[in-house]
């Protein structure tokens, strides 16, 4: 039987001899050396600590190799640019983080990019035909929490040859674990729910193919694209509760969409815990369908705009996964396709009654 992340997690993370502080220390120095060959791990940019000891826990909920970087978008364009050296086309959702698709126009330079909606499997494989493409899923999709069958998508890679690689944002490990499904690799920006208190930028990638995460380390040393001691020793601190938040998250983000999904000034909810999302989600994430949720509003965009400022307990903010509930209209950000009036609300840790009074106060104030 296979462990629970949270022990999985708190394994990872405390596995010290007896004698040596039973936490993490935060290492801020370079390394004393011995005279002789070089080690990779002499210079600090090479290798560190408190990385080492974020990979080990994210890598071991995954089960497999991860390297970590200083955001996601690094984590994205270290796999992006691996994969350009060798593929032609990138094929990525149309309806995905937007940021992924500003990246893959700059970092894959010379290579084909090509958007598709990762939920009709025809096109996926239309666009995947010609030799020579990657794929690159995210299930549930930011902002409209769109779930493509992984299994699905990972097998018409596989009958063309592509590797796909799925963003795991806003699920994480925890709730689901793309390697098993076939991806060949998973990027997730730990800012969000794996950090879980704003303050950090980091991300990893994971893999089960021990070379693309020596080519990824390199890349990394290289590039100088590192993580910092002080994110990284954060980082580890809030993973041992990424389970018990999430939980928590999870949990109110389908009271509040069941909520709104009654709601008669909502036109649309979009969650992977509800019809008709619930049916793949059921069979791609355990325990709990992830802190976002989206919803669209009755009028034009300042309606919405109204109602994300009435709210006296959910902040106006953008990122998402962390301890406080915040929420904000997406189209706001002139690169995003996401509709005019969608909110995205991402879920903390607050107690569920009170956000969904504070919900309803702010539809009832903003949408009069
Ligand atoms: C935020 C986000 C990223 C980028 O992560 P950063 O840590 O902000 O660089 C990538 N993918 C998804 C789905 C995200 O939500």
């Amino acid at each position: 039987m296979r462990q629970d992340p949270a022990t999985v997690l708190l394994h990872a993370l405390d596995d010290h001899a007896p004698g040596e502080p039973a936490g993490s220390a935060v290492t801020f120095a370079t390394y004393r050396i011995s005279a002789g060959e070089a080690d990779p791990g002499d210079y600090l940019r090479a290798d560190q600590p408190n990385w080492r000891t974020v990979e080990r826990a994210v890598g071991a909920l995954e089960e497999g190799h991860a390297v970590l970087f200083p955001s996601g978008q690094a984590a994205s364009h270290a796999v992006l640019a691996d994969l350009a050296r060798t593929h032609r086309r990138i094929v990525l959702p149309d309806d995905g983080y937007y940021n992924t698709r500003a990246l893959a126009a700059v970092a894959a330079a010379g290579t084909e990019v090509r958007t598709v909606d990762l939920l009709d499997t025809a096109a996926v494989g239309d666009a995947l035909a010609p030799a020579g493409a990657v794929l690159w899923a995210e299930a549930p999709t930011n902002p409209l929490l769109r779930v493509a069958d992984l299994a699905a998508l990972a097998a018409v890679a596989a009958g063309h040859g592509a590797p796909m690689v799925a963003d795991n944002t806003i699920a994480t490990a925890v709730l689901q674990r793309p390697l098993d499904l076939g991806a060949w690799a998973t990027v997730t920006s730990l800012t969000k729910a794996a950090a879980g208190h704003s303050d950090l930028l980091l991300g990893a990638v994971v893999t089960r193919d021990a070379a693309l995460a020596d080519r990824l380390r390199d890349w990394r040393t290289v590039t100088g694209a590192v993580p910092g001691a002080f994110a990284a020793w954060l980082a580890a601190r809030s993973l041992r509760t990424l389970p018990l938040r999430l939980a928590r998250q999870c949990a109110t983000a389908l009271a509040i969409a069941t909520h709104l999904h009654g709601h008669g000034r909502v036109t649309r909810v979009h969650y992977p815990g509800l019809v008709p999302q619930r049916a793949v989600a059921d069979r791609q994430m355990t325990g709990g369908y992830g802190p976002l949720l989206s919803f669209e509003v009755d009028g034009p965009a300042a309606a919405a705009d109204a109602v994300v400022d009435a709210s006296r307990l959910i902040r106006a903010g953008t990122s998402f996964g962390g301890v406080a509930s915040s929420w904000e209209r997406r189209a706001r950000w002139a690169a995003e396709t996401a509709p005019p009036t969608l909110i995205r609300l991402a879920v903390g840790v607050e107690g569920p009654d009170d956000l969904i009074g504070d919900v309803d106060h702010a539809l009832a104030t903003g949408l009069t």
